[in-house]
């Protein structure tokens, strides 16, 4: 029987990445070594380092004046780490609250300066993103942040805020690499690995080089981005191992036909379980149709009491971690570029069958 992992992260990664890992682990080109014994400083893992860098930068088209940082932190990190380097003694920033995760970005910003909730969508229950036109931006603000793609709450921004000269600074952890986009509408682009590009213990970010400048003072050296920068990503030993499944990853991607044939295939994908959710009376999606997630898709069972059954039946069918996340309750089905249409037509097939049975 074949499994199918829709974990929302860290999460399912191509089988191709996955044997090929396999493969090349206990001797990286024929250094005798691993790649996880290979010195951060070595010309071997700089030439990964360089290698991964081109690949994404030609991926998501990368504008020149873009620099890119590999770092340690999760994704949360740069909740602390964007207002220690952007507000450069402004004290004000706008955040755009649409779910959980804008939220966690919200909290930690406050510690730094005065929070403004230019828009949030938490009265309607966090299904619909705002409409712009309802916005109240400060012109002031050191910069705009926001989640383009809200990992729990399954909503995906398929536009992006038009916020003036402010710097616009968004989370696209969970659908970095799903779909082209435009580098140059952003001052900073920060990702974690584990949902879409690799295993957990990287993030990356992408900065527009004018944004660059000394972080406020106290500020750990770590969490500098113009030092990073300075340094390649090297100021301490950078995630050597998962850089390189990342990188297997990118090229996994370009394999693929690069980002546009992954958005179709993610079209695709995505369509199929929300039509057949909208199709049946016995699940629902409760996300506005617009503003629904290509990557993660939040349903509850109408009947919840059988939800511990709907688990453990799927688990036996081989389709693993369904479970929603525990602050929204009932499933949640992550396809992420890994996730192969036969995962999801699995997964429609298990839950027609089991609607007939207990419907
Ligand atoms: C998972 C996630 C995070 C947190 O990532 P960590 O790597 O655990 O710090 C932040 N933002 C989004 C959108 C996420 O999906």
């Amino acid at each position: 029987m074949r499994s199918f992992n829709f974990s929302a992260g860290p999460a399912t990664l191509p089988t191709e990445v996955i044997t090929q890992v396999q493969q090349e682990l206990p001797d990286w080109r024929g250094t005798g070594m691993s790649v996880m014994e290979l010195s951060h400083r070595s010309p071997e893992f700089a030439g990964i380092l360089i290698e991964t860098e081109l690949d994404l930068r030609e991926l998501l088209a990368i504008p020149e004046h873009y620099r890119v940082v590999f770092c340690q932190e999760g994704a949360s990190a740069h909740w602390d780490m964007i207002p220690l380097n952007l507000l450069q003694g402004n004290t004000r920033a706008d955040y755009i609250e649409t779910g959980y995760w804008s939220y966690r970005a919200i909290e930690e910003g406050r510690r730094y300066c005065n929070v403004n909730i230019a828009a949030s969508n938490r009265v309607d229950q966090f299904c619909a993103i705002p409409d712009q036109s309802e916005w109240r931006l400060d012109p002031k603000a050191a910069y705009v942040h926001y989640c383009s793609n809200e990992t729990i709450d399954g909503l995906e921004f398929f536009w992006v805020p038009d916020v003036g000269k402010v710097p616009l600074v968004v989370d696209m952890s969970s659908h970095f690499l799903s779909r082209p986009m435009d580098i140059s509408k952003f001052g900073l682009v920060y990702a974690g690995a584990q949902k879409n590009i690799g295993p957990a213990g990287l993030s990356l970010a992408i900065i527009r080089d004018d944004l660059l400048k000394p972080s406020a003072p106290g500020t750990p050296f770590l969490m500098d981005y113009h030092s990073q920068v300075h340094a390649h990503s090297m100021l301490n030993t950078p995630p050597t191992f998962t850089i390189w499944v990342a990188g297997l990853v990118f090229k996994w991607i370009k394999r693929q036909g690069g980002l546009a044939a992954m958005e179709q295939i993610n079209i695709e994908k995505s369509r199929l379980l929300y039509d057949f959710l909208d199709s049946s009376g016995f699940y629902r999606s409760q996300v506005k149709h617009q503003d629904r997630s290509r990557m993660n898709v939040p349903f509850h069972l109408r009947e919840p009491s059988l939800d511990e059954v709907f688990l453990k039946e799927a688990d036996a069918h081989g389709l693993h971690q369904l479970r929603g996340h525990r602050v929204v309750g009932g499933m949640r089905a992550s396809i992420y570029n890994a996730m192969s249409l036969a995962g999801v037509k699995a997964l429609i097939s298990f839950m027609a069958d089991f609607e007939r049975r207990y419907g």
